[in-house]
């Protein structure tokens, strides 16, 4: 299932709390792409702060990043750290001392870029104090922060943002600090892409072996900013390239998780709950799809299994798409064929089809899926 990638080297999240049950997510290498948000809320009200970590981990994510921006996000963040279910990344910018007392929390990386330091002891005091904890550092790069010489020089270009990149890395390789992931994102898809492949060539060519986090950075609302993202991370993780990915879309962060889930399973690269397949429905529909399909999602909610779901209005394509489904619904008059491994089960009127669907969904994942078996009924 797990398409090949890049074998960059990879880093060991887990933070710092010293408890043996601590969840721990390793990015790059050969494992599987990580699914990673940002909260939102205020990083010195840790109580928010949780009950936002924890919604977004029931949506599958796997790392989660918080700013801290003063000494009050500073204070926030022990009980954050220790009260989390995932890694925490802290996001610092400037002052090395939020650096520094991240590192003290017990945070699992940090998102810093070492040239925006200015005092070289402070960056090295940063450097020094991560590196003794095992904590990996991500370069994150952004079109709208490049230094104003670059900026001079190459504009707002790919060269750019890969040129700002490796000057944060000599800095770190300098001090001897090599546990790095970097990011390069615009908020256009194009210039992202290009960026990539450019650090991706330096990976192939064994020059820079770190991991990548890929995004798209202020994609944009919900909608746009999910086809921005589909579009640029798609692109670059068919191609192989991406260690661990963020949506930055302009909404509830909850809302970024499903999105990056449905980029790696529409790849192939992870799997995650159920697939659902669900024509558009037309004037042949003679069932209604949407809802179905929506009480179908409803339902998914419920189980983990890697099901594949086929909802189909008619029997133009039905019979065939249910086929290749685990289970299959095609529309008849007021009624449906429902479909188990490609084997007709029977017909049903259409309000007791969400019903026995069910019922062979849970069959499907006692008989093919047993590890979820735990889930049904
Ligand atoms: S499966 Fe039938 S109802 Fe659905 S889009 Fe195709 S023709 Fe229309």
């Amino acid at each position: 299932m797990i398409r090949l990638r890049r074998a960059s080297k990879p880093v060991f999240l887990q933070n710092k709390t010293g408890k043996a049950d601590a969840k721990s997510v390793w990015i790059g290498g050969d494992h599987p792409v990580v699914v990673q948000s940002m909260t939102t809320t205020d990083t010195a009200d840790a109580e928010a702060t949780l009950r936002q970590i924890y919604a977004l981990t029931m949506e599958g994510c796997e790392v989660v990043r918080v700013t801290v921006k003063d000494p009050p996000d500073a204070a926030g963040l022990p009980a954050i750290v220790h009260r989390s279910p995932v890694p925490i990344v802290a996001d610092i910018h400037f002052d090395h001392r939020m650096a520094l007392a991240a590192i003290e929390a017990g945070v699992a990386k940090l998102r810093l870029n070492p040239g925006t330091i200015r005092d070289a002891s402070k960056t090295r005091e940063v450097v020094q104090a991560a590196a003794a904890r095992s904590i990996p550092i991500r370069i994150g790069v952004n079109m709208g922060s490049l230094a104003p010489d670059l900026e001079k020089a190459l504009g707002h270009s790919a060269e750019a943002m890969v040129e700002s990149a490796m000057r944060h890395v000599e800095i770190l390789e300098a001090l001897g600090h090599t546990d790095l992931v970097i990011s390069l994102k615009a908020h256009d898809v194009l210039t992202t892409v290009a960026a990539y492949r450019a650090m991706d060539l330096r990976l192939r060519k064994r020059e820079t072996p770190y991991a990548l986090h890929l995004g798209i950075t202020e994609a944009g609302l919900l909608r746009d900013g999910t086809i921005k993202s589909s579009i640029g991370l798609g692109i670059l993780l068919f191609e192989g390239i991406g260690d661990t990915i963020r949506c930055s879309l302009a909404a509830d962060p909850v809302e970024e998780v499903p999105v990056c889930w449905s980029i790696l399973k529409s790849l192939g690269l992870r799997e995650k709950g159920f697939e659902i397949t669900a024509c558009p429905s037309c004037g042949r529909a003679e069932i209604s799809v949407l809802e179905l399909g929506q009480a179908v999602e409803a339902i998914a909610k419920e189980y983990s299994a890697p099901v594949k779901v086929a909802v189909m209005g008619c029997v133009v394509n039905g019979p065939g798409e249910s086929k290749m489904a685990d289970v299959g619904v095609a529309g008849g008059k007021g009624k449906g064929a429902i479909y188990r491994a490609g084997e007709l089960v029977g017909t049903f009127p259409e309000g007791q089809l969400l019903g026995a669907l069910r019922l062979e969904i849970e069959k499907v994942i006692r008989d093919k899926y047993p590890a979820y078996a735990h889930e049904t009924t």
